[in-house]
């Protein structure tokens, strides 16, 4: 049974339409990235799912639980449990900069799930501990390194114990040589088995990591595989040009 099941969705920005037919069924415990161009409607269509967009059309199941159903949004308790159960990491990090680390992860797992103060505490430190950051505890992110930054997004994200993680670009911003240690991270994480959507760059990475590759392009998904499918024979020819243009 899929985990996340989105069925024809639309989107349009004005008269542009974004995401034409998009349909994507994710399993649990799969690892799917999706590659294309620039402005083919990836980030949309994670944000969508994140409930960051809103959809003109389409469903969106997420976990057996309707966010969309026929482009109708469920009830804000509804909406509200199934955006719990993903966490997201986006391309800019989006840490909050007058806060330390360790405030960063705790703040909304205090606000929202009304955590006691030392079962943050330690939660926060575990997965500082797991991202390699504990020693950072007390920073601020202005004095962490772009990778440094982006793992801390990503223990952030982890507090909210998601079951999806969706990552739009994790190191699209980072100077070459930071992006292994946030790639480390994620082939950890999905060796633990986390439901994981990567829309991503390192075609090394989706080779490695993904189970399955989605090709984007112009607001549809063009073609779709495992790694060696996708790369190694990939079908469609807008697929070999861009996979042309990228390897
Ligand atoms: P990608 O992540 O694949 O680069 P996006 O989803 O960011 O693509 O963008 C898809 C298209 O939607 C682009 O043409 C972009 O300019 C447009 N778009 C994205 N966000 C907005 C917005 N908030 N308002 C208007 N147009 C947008
Ligand atoms: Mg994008």
């Amino acid at each position: 049974m899929a985990i996340i099941e989105v069925m024809n969705l639309r989107k349009s920005f004005g008269t542009v339409d974004v995401l034409k037919n998009v349909s994507l069924s994710v399993n649990a415990q799969e690892v799917v990235a999706v590659i294309g161009p620039s402005g083919s409607g990836k980030s949309t269509m994670l944000r969508s799912l994140a409930y960051l967009e809103k959809i003109d059309g389409g469903s969106i199941q997420i976990g057996g639980g309707f966010l969309a159903k026929d482009g109708n949004y469920s009830a804000a308790p509804k909406v509200k449990e199934i955006t719990s159960r993903m966490g997201m990491v986006f391309q800019h990090f989006n840490l909050f900069p007058h806060l330390t680390v360790r405030d960063n992860l705790e703040l909304a797992p205090r606000l929202v799930k009304k955590l006691p103060a030392v079962e943050l505490r330690n939660r926060a430190s575990e997965l500082l501990e797991k991202v390699g950051l504990l020693d950072k505890a007390d920073v601020y992110p202005a004095n962490l390194s772009g990778g440094q930054k982006q793992r801390v997004a990503i223990a952030r994200a982890l507090m909210m114990s998601p079951e999806i993680l969706l990552f739009d670009e994790p190191t699209s911003a980072l100077d070459p040589e930071l992006t292994g240690e946030v790639l480390e991270v994620m082939k950890q994480l999905a060796e633990e088995h986390m439901t994981m959507i990567v829309v991503t760059h390192e075609m090394g990475f989706a080779r490695e990591v993904a189970d399955r590759v989605m090709f984007m392009a112009d607001g549809e998904f063009i073609e779709a595989g495992t790694p060696e499918q996708l790369f190694d024979h990939p079908q469609h020819e807008r697929t070999k040009a861009f996979l042309t243009r990228v390897l």
